[in-house]
This record gives C-alpha cells, sequence and structure tokens, in this order.
C-alpha cells in the first residue's frame, strides 16, 4: 500500500485518493501509513524530497545518535533489530525506517511539496495542492513535524561577517572546521553535540549560552534518564520527580551554574510538558566545557566583520558561526482555512487532544514528545479512520462523480 494506485482515479491533474492524504514522509508520516495499513485502508503520502526521513538523511550531523534508547524510539507495528545498540546511529535509524517502509510497502509520492491544503465544506473533502496536482480526501493527517525549517534568528551586524554561517541542519563533521575558531549559537543538544564535534577536530567552539538551560546526565546509575523520568511520573507527581532528577544531576554532574549553564527555576520535565523545551541529555559536552575546549559565552551583542562582541564586554575573532538556533513547523504556510494550528504551528489543544482535529483533519508528531509520541498518536489516528472506513468509502464511491463535477466547478 502507500501509493494505493489502485484505489484511486486520475483525471487530469486531480488525484482522487480513496484513505488519507498523509503530508509528510518522515517517522510520523510512515509510522501513520503503517498504522492505517494494519486496518487494511490505503493511503497516500507526499512528501517534499526525494526520500524518506528526510530530515534524518539530509539535515543531521554524521555521529548523530538516538538522543533517547531505542525502545522509546520504535515506530508501531515493527521494533528495531535486536543487534541494534542502546542508542542507534543516525545510520542505523535510516536504515530501520527504509525497512519499515518496505516492509508496509508504503511507497511516497517524492518531490511533491504540498503548498496549500483546505477543506471544502461544500464537498466535505480536503483539497490538497503540490506544484503538479491537487490530491483530494476526506481525511488530511498532518506529519510535517515540529522541525520543519531551520530558526533562523536576527543578530545584530551578522550580515556583515565574512566566514561561513551555516544552521546546524546543514553542519555535517567537525571536519569542515578543522583548526577553526567557531561561534556556536545556542546550547540545546544540537549546540552542545557539535560543539563537542568540533572539539574532536581541533577546533575551538565558543558556545552561546543566552538563557537558562537543564543539563542532565544521558544515563543515570546506569538506567536512561528519560526511562527513569518516564518510570517516576507513573507513580510521583511531577514537581518531586523534578527534585530527584535535578538531585541525581547535581551528584552525578555537579553544579552546572558555575559552568555558564544557569538552570532555569522550573524543573525539566515539568519546563518540557509547559513550554516543549527539551532539556540536553549530556553525551560528553560538559566534560570538554570543565576542560575549557568549549568556551561558555553570554548573550552575543553584536556580529562584526570578523567576529562578534559579547553582552559580558568581550570581542573574539571567529572563522565561522553555526546557528544551533533550532527548528519550527511550517504548518501555517500552507494549511488553510483551519484555526486548528497556532500561528506557531503546533496544535491549539493540548496534549493529549492534539492529534484529532475537525473534518477528518490529524496531527502526527506534534505532541512534542518525539518518537515515542509519534507511535500512539499514529495507532490512535488509524483507528480513528478505520472507524469511519467502511460507511465512508462506500458512500464516497457513490457520489464520487457528483463531487469532482462539484469541485472541478470552484
Ligand atoms: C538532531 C535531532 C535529533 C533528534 N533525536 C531524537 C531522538 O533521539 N528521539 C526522538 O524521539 N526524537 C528525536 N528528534 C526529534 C525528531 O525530529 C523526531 O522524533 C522525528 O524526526 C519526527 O518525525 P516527523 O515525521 O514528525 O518529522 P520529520 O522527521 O521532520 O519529517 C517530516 C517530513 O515532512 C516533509 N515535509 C515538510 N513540509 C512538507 C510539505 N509542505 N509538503 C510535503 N512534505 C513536507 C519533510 O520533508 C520531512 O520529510 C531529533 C531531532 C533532531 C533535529
Amino acid at each position: 500500500m502507500g501509493s494505493c494506485k489502485e484505489h484511486e482515479e486520475e483525471q487530469a491533474k486531480c488525484v482522487w485518493v480513496q484513505g488519507p492524504i498523509i503530508v509528510g514522509a518522515g517517522p510520523s508520516g510512515l509510522a501513520v501509513a503503517a498504522s492505517l495499513s494494519k486496518h487494511v485502508i490505503p493511503s497516500v503520502i507526499l512528501e517534499k524530497s526525494d526520500c524518506i526521513a528526510s530530515l534524518w538523511q539530509q539535515k543531521t550531523y554524521d555521529r548523530l545518535k538516538l538522543h533517547l534508547p531505542k525502545q522509546f524510539c520504535e515506530l508501531p507495528h515493527m521494533g528495531f533489530p535486536e543487534d541494534f545498540p542502546k542508542y542507534p546511529t543516525k545510520h542505523q535509524f535510516v536504515s530501520y525506517m527504509e525497512s519499515y517502509a518496505s516492509h508496509f510497502k508504503i511507497k511516497p509520492r517524492f518531490n511533491q511539496t504540498v503548498q496549500s491544503a483546505e477543506f471544502d465544506s461544500a464537498s466535505g473533502f480536503w483539497r490538497v495542492r503540490t506544484q503538479d496536482s491537487e490530491y483530494i480526501s476526506r481525511w488530511l493527517i498532518v506529519a510535517t513535524g515540529e522541525n520543519a525549517e531551520p530558526v533562523i534568528p536576527e543578530i545584530f551586524g551578522i550580515e556583515k561577517f565574512h566566514g561561513r554561517i551555516a544552521h546546524t541542519s546543514a553542519y555535517k563533521s567537525g571536519s569542515d572546521f578543522r583548526n577553526q575558531r567557531v561561534l556556536v549559537v545556542g546550547c540545546g543538544n544540537s549546540g552542545m553535540e557539535v560543539s563537542l564535534d568540533l572539539c574532536r577536530y581541533n577546533a575551538v567552539p565558543h558556545m552561546v549560552v543566552r538563557n537558562t538551560v537543564h543539563v542532565l546526565p544521558r544515563e543515570m546509575l546506569g538506567f536512561s534518564t528519560f526511562g527513569v523520568a518516564v518510570a517516576l511520573v507513573k507513580w510521583l507527581p511531577l514537581k518531586l520527580v523534578d527534585k530527584i532528577l535535578l538531585l541525581i544531576a547535581n551528584l552525578t554532574i555537579g553544579n552546572t551554574d558555575r559552568l555558564g549553564l544557569r538552570r532555569p527555576k522550573t524543573g525539566p520535565i515539568e519546563l518540557k510538558n509547559a513550554t516543549g523545551k527539551t532539556p540536553v541529555l549530556d553525551v560528553g559536552a560538559l566534560s570538554q566545557i570543565k576542560s575549557g575546549k568549549i568556551k561558555v559565552m553570554k548573550g552575543v551583542k553584536e556580529i562584526t566583520r570578523n567576529g562578534s562582541r559579547f553582552m559580558d564586554g568581550q570581542e573574539k575573532e571567529f572563522d565561522s558561526i553555526i546557528l544551533a538556533t533550532g527548528y519550527k513547523s511550517n504548518v501555517p504556510t500552507w494549511l488553510k482555512g483551519c484555526d486548528f494550528f497556532s500561528k506557531e504551528g503546533m496544535p491549539k489543544t493540548p496534549f493529549p487532544n492534539g492529534w484529532k482535529g475537525e473534518n477528518g483533519l490529524y496531527t502526527v508528531g506534534f505532541s512534542r514528545r518525539g518518537l515515542l509520541g509519534t507511535a500512539s498518536d499514529a495507532v490512535k489516528i488509524a483507528k480513528d479512520v478505520a472507524d469511519q472506513w467502511r460507511t465512508n468509502t462506500k458512500e464516497c464511491r457513490n457520489s464520487w462523480n457528483s463531487h469532482i463535477i462539484l469541485l472541478k466547478q470552484s
């Protein structure tokens, strides 16, 4: 299934899709297509790039490993191969997704950028336009991800800088920055890991830490910190869980405030739930900060031709700037006439109910809970669509001819 050609009627550039249209062939799009196939429901995935999981294949650095242990990153209905390590590399993760797509016979339509999608209340169908065609279906599943576009901040004077400026989505390896002085703007997981990677190539990273940040060890007492948190929140109040995590973190990695990494007042899990801000899971950057190989800098005041002036008055020269400034959703640029999403492109309805909108609209992978959230959204969506599937299909088939005339006229 996946491309479900046998279920569609193509007239000129208008494509009738019997099952749902899924926008995005990342882990979320694949997970929901596979879950639908379990109910024998066809779907069509429209993907703007030329491969599955383009974020992982094209926009991540070579050394990336899953941040969370593999049991929290599995897609539904097919686990990781048993011989995968606890934290699979990105290459292993991509190979897993390729096997997943082939196992469920998922064949996305590549190079199809969804430019607009709108519910047509007269016909009761979603009309989804790409550069080539218009796709029409009862159901629209948004799977374009929380990380669809890089966030490029406005930094005073940046246009004057003579060296290279790159977002982490274009960063592959520190080998491109060997022996350079590099300004890394941002101190989330990407900023920390890129700074660490740069150290391995004898570069001198200066990491800008403008705001507070929770850094936690990736493992606590031999268990993954994420796993410990997931287990504890089942039994204890959130604030108490945060206190326990911070106590163990202070015992194992010490007081990060002294390194210039001030902790927010709100605990890591409470903060994640309230704002989506993910704590940094340390994979080695902290020891490089302690040894002085990664320099922590306060906010940038101004970028100059040769470097940067900082808020604390220091001035330094740099060869390159890496923007580890995160990503944002792109849903508001293409989903029209629908107020289910905020202007930031996230569902307005809070977790756990943000997966379902009105008129056959669904979202997968927008719960700020990584791949664990993706898996649970995908299963819920497939069940919900399956509940409507049989009656709707019959009804759709019968009324298809009159709808297509209506849609063509409008
Ligand atoms: C460096 C990094 C490390 C991460 N590590 C982890 C981890 O260890 N564990 C974890 O759970 N999460 C991790 N994440 C979060 C990760 O983004 C998600 O878990 C996962 O990739 C989300 O999958 P997705 O399918 O929702 O979104 P994406 O992977 O972003 O896929 C969305 C797809 O939609 C396509 N698309 C976007 N717009 C359009 C359009 N208009 N038309 C057609 N197609 C479109 C994109 O090309 C893309 O292929 C990490 C993220 C990053 C950046």
